[in-house]
C-alpha cells in the first residue's frame, strides 16, 4: 500500500491529498505541517474580511477529514525537525507543498527603517500567525504608502481603510483589531512602478476598494493617460481592460464631499529610497517613470516624495531553500518536471513538489488544483516502483520514535473550540489564538 507524505497543509497540500485519494483507491496520505493549524495561506494569508474566500477552508477540511488522509500538525521538516532524508525512509513518496515562505526585497536605502514592513509581516499580524512578533504597525501613523499593485497590496490597503464596525465580525486577534480600530491613518497611497494596464491586481479586488465605507478612492487622470494602452484599450486583455475601466471611472468621477479616509492609487512611480524622520520612516522618494515601449519602464530623473509614517512593501513572495532538496535561487523554486523533483537534471524518484514552491508565487487558490493534479499523476506513474522499495509500517510510529509529538485532527478541533470560546468571551464570533503557547495548550488539552 502506497504511503505518501504531503508537506504543507495549505491549498496546494490539500489539493494534492485530494487528488491522491481520488486517483488511487488505496493510498494513505499524511499531511504534515510545521504549525499546529491546517490550511496555510487560507488561514494565514487570506484577509479576515474576505469571508467567502476563507470559507474555502470548508472544502479543505473535507479533504483532511477523508478516511485515508491524516493531518499531522506541529511537525517541522528540515533543520530542528524531521530531515527530508528521514521522510523518505518513512514514506514511499514525499510531496513538498511548502509555498513561498518569505517576501521579496526592494534593495533600496532605508528599506529597514522602523515603520517600514513587508506586507507579509502586516498580514501575519492581523492573521494571528504565531511566528509574528511585530506590533504597532499603525501607531502614530497618519499617512501610509503601500509599494506594489498586486492583490496583496490591495488586501493590506483595504485592511488599513476598514473601520471598527467592519473589523469587529472578523476572526482577527483582539490586539490587531483594537490597534486598527484606533488607527489614525487617513491617507493610503498604493503605488505601482509601471502603468495601470500592467497592474497585477484582479478587477474584483480592485472594485472592492471603491465600496469601502467612509473611504474615497482617487486616481490621477494624467498618470492613467501615460499608459500607452489607455487610448488604445483594444490592445489590452479583457482583464486589463476591466482594470483600466474601473480606474478611469474613479479618475473621472465628479468631486464629492471629502471622506474621512482616502486611498490614492498612483502609477509610474519607482521607489528609490525610504527617508528617515525622527529615527523612523517619514517619506518615500520615488522616481517618475515612463513606458519604455516594451512593457517595462524607464526613469526620467524627476522625483517625488510621499509622506508616510508606515510603509508596507508588497512586492511579491519568494520561495526559500529546503534542506536536502535542490533549489533554483533565480526563481525561488525547486527544479522539477511535471512535479518530479530534478536532481542534477534527472528526476529523483519519490520526491515531488506542488504549488508555489513548484511554479512560483502566482495565481489564485484554484490554480493549485490542476498544479497538484499534474504532480499526483507523475507520482502515481512512479508508484509501482516506489512500493517495491518497501517501507516500515505506520510512519507515525517512526515519527513518535524520533521524539515528534504531532498535533492530530482532534488537537486541531480543540484549537477551533478554544477560538470559539475566546470569541464568545469577547462578545465576538470566532477569534484566532495568536501565539504558539495558547495554540499548543489548546491542542494538548485533548487526549489524542
Ligand atoms: P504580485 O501579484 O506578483 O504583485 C507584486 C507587485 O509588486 C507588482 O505590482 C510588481 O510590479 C511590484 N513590484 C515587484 N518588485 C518591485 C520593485 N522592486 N519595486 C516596486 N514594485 C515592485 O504579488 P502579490 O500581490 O504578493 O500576490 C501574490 C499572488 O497571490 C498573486 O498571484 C495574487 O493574485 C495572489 N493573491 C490573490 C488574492 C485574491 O485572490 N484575493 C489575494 C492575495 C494574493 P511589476 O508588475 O512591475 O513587477
Amino acid at each position: 500500500m502506497l504511503r505518501v507524505a504531503v508537506v504543507g497543509s495549505g491549498p496546494s497540500g490539500c489539493y494534492t491529498a485530494q487528488s491522491l485519494v481520488q486517483l488511487d483507491p488505496e493510498v494513505l496520505v499524511d499531511v504534515l505541517d510545521r504549525l499546529p493549524c491546517p490550511y496555510g495561506l487560507v488561514r494565514y494569508g487570506v484577509a479576515p474580511d474576505h469571508e467567502k474566500i476563507k470559507s474555502l477552508q470548508n472544502n479543505l477540511r473535507t479533504v483532511l477529514e477523508h478516511e485515508r488522509v491524516r493531518f499531522l500538525g506541529g511537525v517541522p521538516v528540515g533543520p530542528g525537525g524531521v530531515p527530508a532524508a528521514r521522510l523518505r525512509e518513512l514514506y514511499h513518496a514525499v510531496v513538498y507543498c511548502v509555498g513561498a515562505a518569505t517576501d521579496r526585497h526592494l534593495g533600496i536605502p532605508g528599506e529597514d527603517l522602523p515603520g517600514s514592513w513587508s506586507a507579509t509581516e502586516f498580514v501575519s499580524w492581523y492573521s494571528a500567525h504565531p511566528d509574528c512578533a511585530a506590533d504597532g504597525f499603525v501607531a502614530g501613523a497618519r499617512s501610509a504608502v503601500v509599494i506594489g499593485v498586486g492583490n496583496v497590496a490591495v488586501d493590506v490597503t483595504r485592511m488599513l481603510a476598514r473601520g471598527p464596525a467592519e473589523l469587529h465580525p472578523t476572526d482577527m486577534p483582539q490586539p490587531a483589531l483594537s490597534a486598527l480600530a484606533a488607527s489614525r491613518v487617513s491617507e493610503i497611497h498604493m503605488v505601482g512602478r509601471r502603468g495601470p494596464s500592467q497592474a497585477r491586481f484582479t478587477t474584483k479586488e480592485l472594485r472592492e476598494l471603491g465600496d469601502l465605507p467612509g473611504t474615497e478612492v482617487t486616481v490621477d487622470q494624467r498618470e492613467l493617460a501615460l499608459d500607452p494602452a489607455y487610448e488604445a484599450p483594444s490592445d489590452l486583455s479583457p482583464a486589463q481592460r476591466r482594470n483600466v475601466e474601473v480606474l478611469r471611472g474613479w479618475a473621472t468621477a465628479p468631486a464629492r464631499e471629502p471622506a474621512p479616509r482616502r486611498i490614492r492609487l498612483r502609477f509610474f512611480l519607482r521607489p528609490v529610497e525610504l527617508l528617515a524622520h525622527g529615527g523612523r520612516v517619514g517619506a518615500v522618494r520615488f522616481e517618475r517613470t515612463v513606458p519604455d515601449g516594451q512593457g517595462g519602464v524607464a526613469g526620467t530623473g524627476r522625483f517625488e516624495e510621499i509622506e508616510a509614517q508606515l510603509v508596507l512593501r508588497s512586492v511579491g513572495y519568494r520561495g526559500v531553500p529546503l534542506e536536502g532538496l535542490p533549489f533554483d535561487p533565480a526563481t525561488g523554486t525547486v527544479p522539477q518536471l511535471a512535479g518530479r523533483v530534478l536532481r542534477e537534471g534527472a528526476a529523483a524518484p519519490g520526491e515531488y513538489v506542488a504549488g508555489w514552491i513548484k511554479r512560483g508565487p502566482t495565481g489564485v487558490i484554484g490554480t493549485n488544483r490542476p498544479c497538484a493534479k499534474e504532480t499526483v499523476i507523475s507520482l502515481l506513474e512512479d508508484a509501482p516502483a516506489l512500493v517495491r522499495e518497501g517501507r516500515p509500517g505506520d510512519p507515525l510510529a517512526g515519527l513518535r520514535a524520533d521524539g515528534i509529538r504531532p498535533v492530530e485532527w482532534a488537537g486541531w478541533q480543540a484549537i477551533e473550540r478554544a477560538e470559539a470560546e475566546l470569541g464568545a468571551s469577547l462578545g465576538r464570533g470566532v477569534v484566532k489564538l495568536p501565539d504558539w503557547a495558547s495554540l499548543l495548550a489548546a491542542a494538548r488539552s485533548t487526549t489524542s
